[in-house]
């Protein structure tokens, strides 16, 4: 498992020779080792992207749909049950929750696939003199895509997915943590006859994601991950003014209205807060609560986390509610989260510990869901990124109290809202400072919706039209002509 580098449609090891290992999380065990790319492998690709840009660029939406579309058959019916194993052994989550990250994966790129055969542009008359003017929309050039650990193959897809149908060049940066579903993900791609050099794929981890931003071929740095690194890299590609999306963390509150479906909030905040062991972006990271119905709703709450399953091993429970968490560093930071708001008098409902019993490996980075209340706005778990299994639960009186306190952090990723009541539902879904809002549903992601924060939750957008409109140039192409006589 040595040659994960894929440069120029073929796959190879670090020139160094040098590897990182994989870790499963459910056992801390090493699964494989993968090549760790080295500025010469990563000068290799981004060379090779370059080469197969002009002739990617200049293939019609067509042909390019064409070759994505066989792709995803090849995955759906080759890789993908293999892919989503792969997934639960580097990252964790149970199998049913790897098997459907890897079918939405097909399908963004499907979906992209189409919408690369509707890209145009447009044309208008000057005004000043007998001009014509033509607004075309071009590739980017080479991208570097940069992934995290969480949603590896998905948060891919919403990147080569349009980038790909755009007419740009990718080279790909997978997370060390969870690199193996990926390069199944690329396989296909091959399998189908993509041109040499259009995808290229260098594992590896910091030193290797840092070669790439600071290549100065690469014109646009697609970035999933967290605010320190986010920041870091767009501090970087301002130096040579290259493009960058970058979706990085959040802080999610969930605001319940006395008038809400209270069963429905209360089932889907759950699920929102534990699923993926509370590692997701858009995780519900803090409970505010109507006071009238707060004690009911915290009752229900702690009696469905109670009822959660988190499996030692995912793949022997594909149907789990969450696994283990990804390192040993993910669990000591919820452990310093709950232990700060417990000595600042917030109580712990359920969990606050390990999961007990000895079907867990004692290597393995669990923690159980966790459900706290008295807590305060100023604890690290209502203020900071915890991206681990814990709930705190608030209460307030007034709605704009709840927006308040929801928009009192530097994040503004995901917000939710439940009630029933279409005035309230339509002045917060205004007044919350976040990228997406969900109004009585826990998922703001849509293929044709936008995704991405405001605040210190990133820059720009992907999926929708917003996500392939960034992978494109707009170039004004003006034209005077004389009118005969
Ligand atoms: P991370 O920032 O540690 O790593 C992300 C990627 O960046 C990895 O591939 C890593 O190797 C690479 N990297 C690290 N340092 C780098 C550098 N200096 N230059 C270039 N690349 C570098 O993030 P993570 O722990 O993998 O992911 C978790 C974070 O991602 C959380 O904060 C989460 O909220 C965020 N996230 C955001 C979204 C979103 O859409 N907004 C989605 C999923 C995850």
């Amino acid at each position: 498992m040595k040659e994960t580098l894929l440069i120029n449609g073929a796959w190879r090891a670090a020139s160094s020779g040098r590897t990182l290992p994989v870790i499963n999380p459910a056992y801390g065990t090493v699964i494989t080792e993968t090549a760790e790319a080295g500025a010469e492998d990563v000068d290799a690709a981004v060379q090779a992207a370059a080469a197969a840009f002009p002739q990617w660029a200049a293939a019609s939406g067509r042909e390019r749909a064409a070759l994505m579309h066989r792709a995803m058959d090849i995955f759906r019916s080759k890789y993908l049950d293999e892919a989503a194993r792969l997934l639960t052994q580097e990252n964790g989550k149970p199998l049913n929750d790897s098997l459907k990250e890897c079918r939405y994966t097909a399908d963004v790129i499907d979906f992209y696939a189409d919408e690369s055969r509707r890209i145009t542009g447009t044309h208008f008359a000057g005004d000043m003199g007998a001009t014509h003017s033509f607004i075309l929309k071009q590739p980017v050039g080479v991208v570097a895509a940069i992934l995290p650990w969480n949603f590896p193959v998905d948060l891919l897809a919403w990147k080569i997915g349009p980038g790909l149908a755009a007419g740009c060049t990718f080279v790909v940066k997978p997370s060390e943590e969870a690199p193996l579903a990926v390069l199944k993900l690329a396989q296909a791609f091959l399998d189908a006859g993509l041109p040499d050099g259009v995808l290229n794929v260098v594992t590896g981890a910091k030193t290797t994601g840092a070669s790439l931003v600071q290549h100065p071929t690469v014109r646009k740095i697609a970035f999933t991950g967290s605010g320190a690194t986010g920041q870091w890299i767009g501090e970087q590609a301002a130096r040579q003014m290259k493009r960058v999306t970058l979706e990085l963390g959040g802080s999610a509150p969930l605001i319940v209205c006395t008038d809400a479906n209270l069963e429905a909030a209360v089932q889907q905040a759950a699920r929102r807060c534990f699923s993926h062991t509370g590692q997701i972006c858009i995780s519900v990271n803090r409970i505010f609560v109507q006071q009238p119905v707060l004690e009911a709703f915290t009752e229900r709450f702690v009696e469905l986390t109670r009822k959660l399953r988190v499996t030692p091993d995912g793949l022997r429970e594909p149907d789990a509610d969450m696994g283990p968490m990804i390192n040993a560093a993910g669990v000591a930071k919820v452990e310093q989260h709950v232990e700060d708001a417990r000595q600042r008098g917030a109580q712990v409902l359920v969990g606050g510990s390990r999961p007990a019993g000895a079907e867990y490996s004692p290597d393995g980075f669990f923690y159980s869901p966790t459900v706290l209340v008295e807590v305060q706005p100023d604890m690290r778990v209502m203020v900071e990124e915890t991206f681990g299994p814990v709930a705190p639960i608030a209460g307030f009186d007034r709605l704009e109290e709840a927006v308040r306190l929801a928009n009192a952090t530097p994040y503004g990723l995901a917000a939710y809202l439940y009630t029933s009541d279409v005035n309230a539902a339509f002045y917060a879904a205004r007044q919350l400072q976040f990228g997406g809002v969900g109004v009585n549903v826990n998922d703001i992601t849509d293929i044709r919706g936008a995704f991405g924060g405001m605040k210190q939750s990133g820059i720009g957008r992907e999926l929708g039209e917003p996500g392939l409109d960034c992978y494109l140039e707009t170039k004004h192409v003006r034209f005077a002509y004389q009118n005969p006589g």
